[in-house]
């Protein structure tokens, strides 16, 4: 716990806030904290509290403080709950890009692949009647006396109706592939018709345009996510060479920092849109690939990404400049610059308060980045049972909604690693809520 993250937990609890919800959050924070320094401990702070504080604030104070209390309050009983059907986390945490503090948990399995065959072990070994139906798409709600029983849906070109005895599920995902979706409700971002995205071709926002149709209300909608991480060609994640928030630095065609690396997703993608070309380099070195085959989240060795022209290697900062066409002196100044912050030298000059390792161990590595759509914060409105709430504020009976296809949780900007809490957190709860229906 090093003074300036203490200093940004002091921070939190002592800001104006209005809601009296938020303000309670405050309160049994400071509780939290002081038992904490009374403790003497050494380790980094971390509690539901802070985590719902963090959400709330970095979300601009938009999302609606009662699901981010449900949200943060089961984050840890769900990791707790998805080891015990036999998903396997690494034993430390990280911060991925955005997340604000070190409380993102990776994976043992790349990609996701951890979590679908979790789930799908866990079905085969217990639920029998489960079916899963794939490259089945859903079209339309079956509403009955005001009661949703089901859905239409379409499969080989022929029609099919599936009927719900307790209650659907809405799990659609978000509309981040939808650019005409995109272009509809952005407000907040310069045309993003021919951004590219992260996302999976399936993002299209059909589940909000399904809900909207029986009424449900939209919430936050204009809120979309950018990354200043996309592939240059693809927009994909893939390639990024980041290992985690702490180790790394973003400079521009010009060899020079822009932004604080530790930043909200937004800041850092708006900081990045105004260099040139809108292009930057990720720059890390041997702390984060000991090895050359070590791996990013991608699943992806550094000696792969290096001989695929995808990043660059260089013995010495000088070297690896010259590879990517900045100037050296610059890239040299921004490294021992930001080495001095790592050391508390001076102070960071864009503020940054996340570090772990100064960038000065050959070999160093880059890798070029660019604005992508993420993720979209807004959606289908839930209260903190997931019941989808209508226009005029009324629950839809027999409709529950969870994960990307929801709005109202995270605001105007999603904290990295807070998508697959939600996910699993609402999932679960939705699930539990439609089983126990009457
Ligand atoms: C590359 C990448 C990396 C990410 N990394 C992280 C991370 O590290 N941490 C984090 O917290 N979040 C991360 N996110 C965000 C997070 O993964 C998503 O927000 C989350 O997976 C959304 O889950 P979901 O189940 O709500 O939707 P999805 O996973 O999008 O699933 C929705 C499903 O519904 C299907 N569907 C859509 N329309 C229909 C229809 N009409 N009929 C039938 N099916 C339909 C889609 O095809 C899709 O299979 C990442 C996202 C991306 C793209």
């Amino acid at each position: 716990m090093t003074d300036l993250e203490k200093k940004t937990v002091e921070g939190i609890i002592s800001a104006e806030q209005a809601d009296p919800m938020v303000k309670e959050w405050q309160a049994t924070l400071k509780k939290e904290w002081d038992e904490y320094l009374a403790s003497g401990k050494t380790t980094l702070f971390d509690s539901a509290t802070l985590h719902k504080l963090q959400t709330y604030n970095g979300g601009d104070k938009a999302g609606k403080p009662v699901l981010i209390d449900t949200f943060a309050d089961n984050t840890l009983p769900a990791i707790n709950w998805l080891e015990s059907l036999g998903m396997e986390f690494k034993g430390e945490v990280f911060t991925v890009l955005g997340a604000l503090w070190n409380r993102s948990h990776k994976p043992v399995k790349p990609l996701g692949t951890g979590y679908i065959e979790t789930y799908m072990n866990y079905i085969s070994e217990n639920s029998s009647d489960i079916e899963i139906m794939v490259d089945t798409k859903a079209d339309s709600f079956i509403v009955e006396d005001g009661v949703v029983k089901g859905v239409n849906a379409e499969k080989n070109g022929g029609k099919v109706t599936l009927r719900a005895n307790k209650g659907v599920i809405l799990a659609a995902g978000g509309f981040g592939a939808n650019s005409e979706m995109r272009e509809q409700y952005n407000t907040v971002w310069p045309s993003l018709k021919d951004v590219k995205t992260t996302n999976h071709t399936g993002a299209t926002g059909d589940g909000i345009i399904m809900a909207q149709e029986i009424n449900a209300s939209l919430v936050g909608m204009e809120y979309i996510q950018l990354l200043p991480m996309g592939d240059p060609k693809t927009g994909s994640l893939s390639g990024n060479i980041e290992q985690g928030v702490q180790n790394r630095i973003f400079v521009n065609k010009e060899g020079k920092r822009f932004v604080d690396e530790g930043a909200r997703r937004d800041v850092m993608t708006k900081a990045l849109m105004e260099q040139t070309d809108a292009n930057m380099w990720v720059i890390v070195d041997q702390h984060s690939y000991p090895t050359g085959d070590t791996k990013n989240n991608f699943n992806e060795t550094i000696d792969d990404l290096v001989a695929a022209g995808r990043a660059f290697k260089g013995d010495t900062l000088e070297d690896l400049a010259k590879q990517i066409g900045v100037d050296p002196a610059s890239l040299v100044n921004s490294v021992e610059t930001f080495n001095k912050a790592v050391d508390g030298t001076i102070s960071d000059e864009f503020g940054r308060t996340l570090f772990a390792d100064k960038i000065d161990t050959a070999p160093y590595y880059a890798g070029a980045r660019v604005p992508t759509v993420h993720h979209t914060m807004g959606g289908v409105e839930i209260n903190e049972h997931a019941q989808v709430v209508d226009a005029n504020g009324q629950i839809i009976k027999g409709l529950y909604a969870a994960g990307e296809v929801t709005g109202g949780i995270h605001g105007t900007n999603r904290l990295g690693g807070n998508a697959l809490a939600d996910i699993a957190v609402f999932g679960k709860l939705a699930g539990q809520n439609a089983a126990l229906a009457k």
